[in-house]
């Protein structure tokens, strides 16, 4: 949840006392610093200028800020507006507004003033300021970039400076994206609407099956897989994976080796155009009797509670008599992919299809018959 930022710039500007230091102070626009910056310099101050987006501010940010304040004696950083953000990173991005980035570049101490710009290039605010130093971040080739020539000819000097590898924003998403995933939470957005879901085993219905399956290498869709997902996803299903992982809780590979598993898969499917919307999985030995490996229906009750999801119009699609099971219990229809495990799995099946493109035709046959 993000707080309005005029409440935080308020509180923050308005205490002021004892020296504190104000962030707010530091945030002018182009034309202020344009006025400020020929005085400073009158007074012999050497002025650096550098500029990015600093959304998700980080460790990486704060160590080459304080670096490029190393070399200058006032040092101002230009943020790219919002709208310039989203022209060059798409419309996911910036995830935090101008207002709160520059509010936080400037609550670091080697920063002294916070500007913005909504230019691709920098040749307007160099012009204006006229820095002695342009700093960059990054792998630049000092020769090639383009802004050196602006800098230049105004008798200031262009400066790279390399930052620490693995501390990017891009890191920080993916990381944050990957413990949203472990959870089972695909973040749904504020507001989803309940649809149906289409439950799903993994290993055997949407992964060729290996015993006790841990290695990403091994990792391969079956036949069918991925177009049978296309097509329910087009039918407005949530595309929900419940599995069975006793392996883990039997020590034959660790949760991490499961996790490799599922990221090689999610990026298997990501390539054929499908997009999953949470995983449940049972970790247990099945000597733990637990309540949610299948065919106990702990998993689905979980993802009835946490995910956008109605019950009513779901199908449990699975290879096996747990999965068809598990699909009766719940009060939803199973459909069986393949042959299944025992002539109970194909008894206890509403529908069947040999891979799951055939089987999700089924089933969205059943669903018009039934609902
Ligand atoms: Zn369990």
């Amino acid at each position: 949840m993000r707080p309005p930022p005029e409440s935080i710039l308020d509180a923050r500007s308005s205490s002021g006392h004892g020296g504190a230091m104000d962030p707010q102070a530091k945030i002018k626009t182009r034309a202020e610093l344009a006025r400020l910056v020929p005085a400073l310099r009158r007074k012999g101050r050497t002025i650096g200028l550098t500029n990015g987006v600093f959304d998700l501010l980080h460790c990486g940010h704060a160590a080459y800020l304080a670096e490029a304040r190393a070399l200058c004696d006032v040092l101002i950083v230009s943020c790219n507006t919002d709208a310039s953000v989203r022209r060059y990173k798409g419309d996911a991005r910036p995830l935090v507004p101008l207002l709160e980035r520059q509010f936080l570049v400037a609550s670091l101490e080697a920063v002294s003033f916070v500007t913005s710009h909504g230019e691709r290039r920098m040749r307007r605010t160099l012009e204006a300021l006229k820095p002695d130093l342009y700093i960059k971040g990054g792998d630049y080739d000092a020769k090639a970039l383009t802004s050196r020539a602006v800098v230049e000819a105004y008798g200031g000097k262009t400066v790279i400076l390399s930052l620490a590898e693995g501390l990017s924003t891009t890191a920080l998403i993916n990381r944050a994206a990957e413990a949203a995933f472990r959870e089972g939470r695909f973040l749904p957005g504020p507001g989803a609407p309940r649809r149906p879901a289409a439950f799903l085993d993994r290993d055997g219905v949407i992964l060729a099956p290996v015993p006790h399956l841990h290695e990403p290498e091994k990792t391969a869709l079956m036949p069918g897989a991925a177009a049978g997902l296309r097509l329910l996803a087009r039918r407005g299903f949530r595309l929900v994976i419940v599995t069975n992982q006793p392996g883990i809780g039997m020590g034959y590979f660790t949760v991490e080796d499961f996790f490799r598993v599922n990221s090689r898969m999610l990026g298997l499917l990501a390539k054929e155009g499908v997009r999953i919307d949470a995983v449940y999985f049972c970790p247990h030995s099945p000597a733990l009797a637990c309540a949610c490996r299948k065919p106990a229906t702990g998993l689905l009750v979980r993802a009835l509670a946490e995910q956008p999801i109605a019950r009513r119009g779901s199908l449990f699609f699975g290879d096996r008599e747990a999965d068809m099971r598990a699909a009766r219990r719940f009060g939803i229809p199973g459909v069986l992919v393949g042959p299944g495990d025992t002539a109970a799995a194909v008894r206890l099946a509403a529908a069947h299809g040999r891979d799951l493109l055939a089987a999700a035709r089924r089933g969205l046959t059943l669903g018009r018959i039934v609902g």
